[in-house]
């Protein structure tokens, strides 16, 4: 069985049983003022990398179920190289509501097929880096606990860098 994982059922429970240290490690993080946010960046990237390399995202796709897709114009053209009907798909209004060009409204995102994007090669900026660590993890932390609950590679990076902590302390 893998060291991580995909349980998307039990994944809220675990994340909300974790909220409070969440909480703790975001302003051990704040607090740590020895540490770069560029040494500290590299020190989550080291955490996160075997995570993200172990974790299976075609078994997952909860992100491209959940989550508003936010574009820019340049994914929209790029989009509709392969998407004729890119521009049913995209709603400007709730983007605008929220400093954002436009979004792909629709849950699941209608580009999802079997848990796997359609378009992958096309697929817009947003996709690509989701989840986001860094830059700055120190001051994205806050978004990081929003996603704990929705995105394994999240969760299980959160757990790990909990639990090596205090090797912040001794540098
Ligand atoms: S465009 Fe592709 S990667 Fe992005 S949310 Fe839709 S299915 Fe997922
Ligand atoms: S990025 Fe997270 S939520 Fe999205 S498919 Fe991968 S593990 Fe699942």
């Amino acid at each position: 069985m893998s060291e991580y994982p995909i349980d998307l059922e039990r994944l809220p429970a675990l994340a909300a049983a974790q909220h409070d240290e969440f909480k703790v490690l975001r302003y051990q993080l704040e607090a740590i003022d020895h540490v770069s946010d560029e040494a500290l960046d590299k020190w989550v990237n080291e955490i996160a990398m075997p995570i993200i390399e172990a974790i299976d995202c075609t078994a997952c796709a909860n992100c491209c179920r959940q989550l508003d897709v936010y574009l820019v114009p340049e994914d929209r053209e790029r989009l509709a190289q392969v998407v004729p009907n890119v521009d049913d798909l995209l709603e400007y209004e709730r983007a605008k509501q929220v400093g954002e060009w436009a979004c792909i409204g629709e849950k699941p995102c209608p580009l999802l097929h079997n848990k796997r994007c359609s378009v992958y090669a096309y697929r817009p900026q947003s996709c690509r880096l989701y989840p986001q660590f860094t830059p700055d993890f120190r001051w994205v932390i806050g978004d990081m606990l929003e996603g704990a609950g929705l995105c394994p590679i999240i969760y299980y990076t959160l757990v790990a860098i909990q639990a090596r902590i205090d090797e912040l302390y001794h540098d």
